[in-house]
């Protein structure tokens, strides 16, 4: 049968997840990873008898993981329902202690973490954050007793931005201006356009219950104080289908949908850094008609995907003469969101070592000001707040026996601040280490500490090729969302589309899932491939 190809630049999760799709929607897909392994974002590094995650860590939506876990090949399944009821009971697989469907778990074991993650103030104080209102209404009582009765409204604004801008309308491809219109008086009415923190600041008067009902964006790139409001769906997000780990480690989950993947007939090359999308023009028209790698291989292909930042491909893959709309001046005046510092560190285990749960957030002194030195002013504070993952207290395997494994994340300011990370990451990496020693969070570390090594803007410039060392993309800001937000179907350049945090709809794992499906949609719709029906089509006879 002669197939249509589709080729996919990167390996991140929503890379892989729409090449598992466009399988499914009988294409012969070939992944081209820039790395020598897969996940981008969620690569794993390991070292000295350690394995580290050195990316994503918190899985939510395990709904999202099963349906591509369940796709096969030539059955495109893009009509069936995004949200069925029987997913939508709350807590449920919580509560059963089950977390990924059952063909999930014939490729890795997903586990419910709970608490969600407990949150250090720089008092000493922390909160411990669930899905269980009841005992969240017991922590706030603890700590803000003013802010329980703000909790129970918050609850009820959250639910009902969860309810339409996520499961009615989370997989809306904003294609066109129009359609973005239709919805606009609707999140207007849920005050969903306003800023995520102003809109917490309505129903809660402490600055701690501020701070944890409005930190979360930060996991996806978002600043609380610029997120629109509709962000504050997270939260329910993770109340209704709770907060999971994937045993092994995020790897073992990239590594099962890479088995899939291939299961369905897919290939994956490694070592291939795409240099260019070809285009030649069709009818005046241009059309991309394949790739070149680095070392000047050409492979065609009917549609080609790029999983690859945003910025990236349209700056140095697509020539700047197909360029009409993402043209360099455009995609420059997007706003980048912010970078990382993520250290991964092995230590001596003690049996004096204070509660510290799988996810911890330690916040610092300051929070809306930290927030504009690292968004806007782009300077490096002295102080920092951070997330600190100790997955080896779910999974001891991570390291040698009687060891932990961990990693301190600290948002800094992406590559527009001009800091110089070679001469920094050292210097930094010991004040982050010393802070969480001195402070007690792990006392002796720097005694204990066997392994560690440290990653910086320069990374996700250099490595993962990030524009502007990008941790997480375009910034998720208003004027950067839905139609706004680039656009997973290119307007340049026909057969060419995006997928992953950068395009609709945002960062983090849910979303590339999302994206993933709502790029197999638009190719589904553009290349006439019908649900359930072999896709078989002579090559260069597409998208007429
Ligand atoms: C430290 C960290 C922690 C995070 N924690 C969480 C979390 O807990 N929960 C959560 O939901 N999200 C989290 N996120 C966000 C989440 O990891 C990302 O949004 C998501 O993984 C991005 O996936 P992606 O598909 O967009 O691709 P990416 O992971 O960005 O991968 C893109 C791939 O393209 C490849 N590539 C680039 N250019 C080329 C080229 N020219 N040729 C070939 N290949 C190329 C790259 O090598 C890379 O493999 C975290 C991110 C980071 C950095």
């Amino acid at each position: 049968m002669n197939r249509r190809k589709a080729l996919v630049i990167g390996s991140g999760i929503g890379g892989i997840a729409c090449a598992i799709r466009m399988q499914s929607l009988g294409f012969d897909t070939t992944i081209l990873e820039k790395l020598d392994g897969p996940g981008g974002r969620a690569s794993v590094h390991k070292a000295e008898g350690f394995t580290f995650d050195m990316g994503p860590t918190v899985l939510t939506v395990p709904h999202f993981i099963e349906e591509l876990f369940s796709l096969e090949r030539d059955k495109a399944m893009l009509g069936e329902a995004d949200f069925p009821p029987e997913i939508l009971d709350e807590n449920q697989r919580i509560k059963e202690g089950v977390s990924g469907g059952p063909n999930t778990q014939r490729y890795v074991d997903i586990r419910p973490i709970l608490p969600f993650y407990r949150i250090y103030f720089d008092d000493g104080t922390w909160f411990d954050y669930d899905c269980d209102p009841d005992n969240t209404r017991a922590q706030i009582a603890r700590l803000a007793p003013e802010d329980v009765e703000g909790y129970d409204r918050f609850h009820e604004a959250a639910k009902a931005i969860f309810d339409r801008g996520f499961l009615e309308l989370g997989y809306t491809y904003f294609g066109d201006i129009t359609s973005m219109l239709k919805v606009t008086p609707d999140l207007i009415k849920l005050d969903a356009v306003r800023s995520l923190f102003s809109f917490v600041k309505k129903y809660f008067k402490s600055d701690k219950m501020r701070q944890v009902f409005s930190f979360e964006t930060l996991l996806i790139g978002g600043n609380p104080q610029k997120v629109p409001a509709i962000y504050a769906m997270i939260h329910f997000v993770e109340k209704t289908w709770g907060v999971h780990f994937a045993m092994g480690g995020t790897g073992e989950l990239v590594a099962g949908l890479i088995t899939k993947f291939e299961e369905l007939g897919g290939r994956v090359e490694y070592g291939a850094e795409v240099a260019r999308i070809n285009v030649t023009r069709q009818h005046g028209k241009p059309q991309a008609t394949g790739i070149s790698l680095q070392d000047g291989t050409v492979q065609e292909a009917d549609v080609v995907i790029s999983n690859s930042d945003y910025a990236n491909t349209y700056l140095k893959l697509v020539d700047a003469r197909y360029r009409r709309i993402n043209r360099d001046s455009l995609v420059k005046l997007r706003k980048q969101s912010m970078s990382l510092v993520v250290i991964y560190f092995g230590f001596k285990a003690d049996d004096n070592d204070p509660d510290l749960q799988h996810h911890n957030i330690i916040l610092g002194p300051r929070y809306e000001e930290l927030l504009t030195d690292i968004f806007d002013k782009k300077v490096l504070a002295d102080d920092f707040s951070q997330y600190l993952h100790i997955p080896t207290l779910t999974d001891p395997s991570l390291a040698p026996p009687g060891h932990h494994a961990a990693y301190t994340l600290i948002p800094v300011p992406n590559k527009l601040s001009n800091l110089n990370w070679s001469e920094l990451s050292e210097s930094y990496t010991n004040t982050v280490l010393t802070f969480l020693d001195e402070r007690g969070y792990i006392p002796g570390l720097r005694n204990r500490l066997v392994y560690q090594r440290t990653i910086t803007p320069d990374y996700f410039e250099g490595t993962l090729n990030a524009h502007l060392g990008n941790g997480f993309g375009v910034e998720p800001v208003l004027i950067q969302s839905a139609y706004f937000r680039p656009h997973n179907r290119s307007e340049d350049v026909r057969n060419l589309y995006l997928v992953g945090q950068g395009t609709q709809p945002g960062g983090g794992t849910p979303s590339v899932m999302m994206s993933a499906k709502m790029t197999a949609r638009v190719i589904a719709k553009d290349l006439q491939v019908d649900a359930g029906i072999v896709n078989a089509c002579p090559a260069g006879q597409v998208n007429p």
